[in-house]
């Protein structure tokens, strides 16, 4: 089912905001990490700050048990004195042109976070759209690599999720997922 900017797959609704993953009350958000899981810029140092220094101490406890994170991969923290209860670190590619595996590595982001979520029962959880800043991947192509990872993964795994959220930053973000969503439907 299709309604504009938002898809029910199976038994869980997908739908896209244009907003600050900050302030999401999902049961999780996801950030877009780098591999030293040790904060940076953008939606990274954003969630770091609203979140506060739990997070960052949690991250820490797993570095020093893993090492540092594989692109593709996720792990989960406390959302700290987020709203949400939960934080899902991924590390989406960089893009190098495209020729380096970058959307199997972008759609692993996804999968990952989704299996981590399911994996801990959770009920929504709210993306950004991952490597589309400082990684450089294109809007429109990142757009298309998420919402097929999500759809996939929603219609073949069996998942306690109710709802994933896209929490698109700004209108040309919004509009790039909007149009990709059209397209999955026509
Ligand atoms: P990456 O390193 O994976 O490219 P960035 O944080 O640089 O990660 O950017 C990823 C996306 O997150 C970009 O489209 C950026 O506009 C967006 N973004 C930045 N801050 C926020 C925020 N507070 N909420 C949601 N999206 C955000």
């Amino acid at each position: 089912m299709c309604a504009g900017n938002e898809v029910t797959v199976g038994r869980t609704r997908v739908r896209l905001i244009q907003g600050d993953i900050t302030k999401q009350a999902t049961d999780a958000i996801v950030n877009a990490a780098n591999p030293s899981l040790m904060g940076g810029g953008g939606v990274d140092g954003a969630i770091h700050r609203a979140g506060g220094p739990a997070i960052l101490q949690e991250c820490r406890q797993i570095v020093s048990r893993i090492g540092r994170l594989d692109t593709g991969k996720a792990v989960i923290t406390t959302g700290g004195n987020l709203r949400a209860r939960r934080v899902i670190h991924t590390v989406g590619p960089v893009w190098h042109g495209g020729n380096r595996g970058e959307a199997e590595l972008l759609a692993s982001a996804y999968r990952e976070s989704l299996k981590l979520a399911s994996n801990h029962g959770l009920k929504s959880i709210a993306f950004p759209s991952i490597s589309t800043g400082a990684y450089g991947y294109p809007m429109a192509g990142a757009a298309k690599v998420a919402l097929e990872a999500v759809i996939t993964f929603l219609r073949s795994e069996s998942t306690s999720l109710e709802e994933v959220v896209f929490v698109l930053y700004d209108a040309k973000a919004y509009q790039a997922y909007s149009a990709e969503l059209a397209g999955f439907m026509s």
